[in-house]
């Protein structure tokens, strides 16, 4: 497979770890986003993890800076003519993903494989947007990238075996693990856990346990790094809700309601670590 330039749309949270990942592997990057601003904060993340891997050794000084030279930043949509691969992580909005990847798709050349990280919306449905949709593939990564060793693939309808072997492949030459999953609302991993975190606030609001006892079962009993409400305060109780949400909604299955307490809390502001105060209190 030929990886001669990769494209990252969109420099946030996702954009500019999926950008540092693909420089620390070798990979020359053209990071694309809507601003100069956007990419100088993408660029100031990336330079500031870099030197922290630095620090702790896990990279020399050399490969940072030869990292951050692969990195070529842009607005301009004509950069992408030469991309082997774009991988977009833009806003997580259904007509900007439709839209963008339509422009995408215009710019690169028929092969080009286009991949998106959307958490949420329907691969096939994206796919749909592009020409040649069979070169088009979802590849999640997970937050932060540089530290999460997971990729999630999902197939469209209309994914070819090829664009799914290159996947697997760009998995592999980014040093992650890849694992395949349908294209369902949370594909595997969101599934599984979301709802596991709906239930843990179910308990708590039943007042089964306090919040710390059951993060402390959860952490001591199962091996969980941590427990589901301080996960849940972690990620941002609006976004949990908004996820819980769109399974109830696509699957059309009451298992999926979201917890009212996490109804509440949403509305009363109290989204977790963003705002100081979720299941548990921040300074
Ligand atoms: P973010 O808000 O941090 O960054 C989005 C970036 O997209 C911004 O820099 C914005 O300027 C840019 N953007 C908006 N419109 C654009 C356009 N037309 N062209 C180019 N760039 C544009 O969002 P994020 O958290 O990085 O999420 C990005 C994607 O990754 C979403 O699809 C999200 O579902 C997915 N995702 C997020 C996480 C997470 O934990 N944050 C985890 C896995 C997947």
């Amino acid at each position: 497979m030929s990886l001669h330039n990769i494209a990252v749309i969109g420099a946030g949270t996702m954009g500019n770890g999926i950008a540092q990942v693909c420089a620390t592997s070798g990979l020359p990057v053209t990071l694309l986003d809507i601003s100069d601003a956007a990419l100088e904060r993408g660029m100031a993340t990336i330079r500031k993890n870099l030197e922290r891997q630095v620090n702790k050794q896990v990279i020399t000084e050399d490969e940072a800076a030869s990292a951050l030279h692969r990195i070529h930043c842009t607005t301009d949509y004509a950069s992408l003519n030469d991309a082997d691969w774009v991988i977009e992580a833009a806003t997580e909005n259904l007509e900007l993903k439709l839209r963008l990847l339509k422009q995408i798709a215009e710019h690169v050349s028929a092969d080009c494989v286009i991949a998106s990280n959307t958490s949420s919306l329907s691969i096939t449905q994206l796919a749909a947007s592009v020409a040649n949709p069979e070169r088009f593939i979802g590849l999640h990564f997970f937050n932060p990238v540089p530290m999460m060793g997971l990729i999630e693939v999902i197939r469209g309808l209309q994914t070819s075996d090829l664009t799914h072997f290159q996947a697997l492949e760009m998995a592999a030459r980014l040093n992650k693990t890849a694992i395949t999953a349908g294209n369902r609302p949370g594909f595997v991993v969101n599934r599984i856990l979301v709802p596991m975190i709906n239930e843990a606030i179910l308990v708590f609001q039943e007042g089964l346990a306090s919040a710390q006892d059951i993060d402390d079962g959860m952490r001591l009993g199962c091996n969980q790094p941590i427990g589901p409400l301080a996960l849940a305060d972690l990620i941002g109780l609006d976004t949990l809700l908004a996820i819980m949400q769109a399974f109830h909604e696509g699957f059309n299955d009451s298992k999926y309601r979201p917890a009212p307490l996490l109804k509440e809390m949403v509305a009363a502001g109290y989204l977790g670590r963003k705002t100081g105060r979720g299941f548990h209190t921040y300074n």
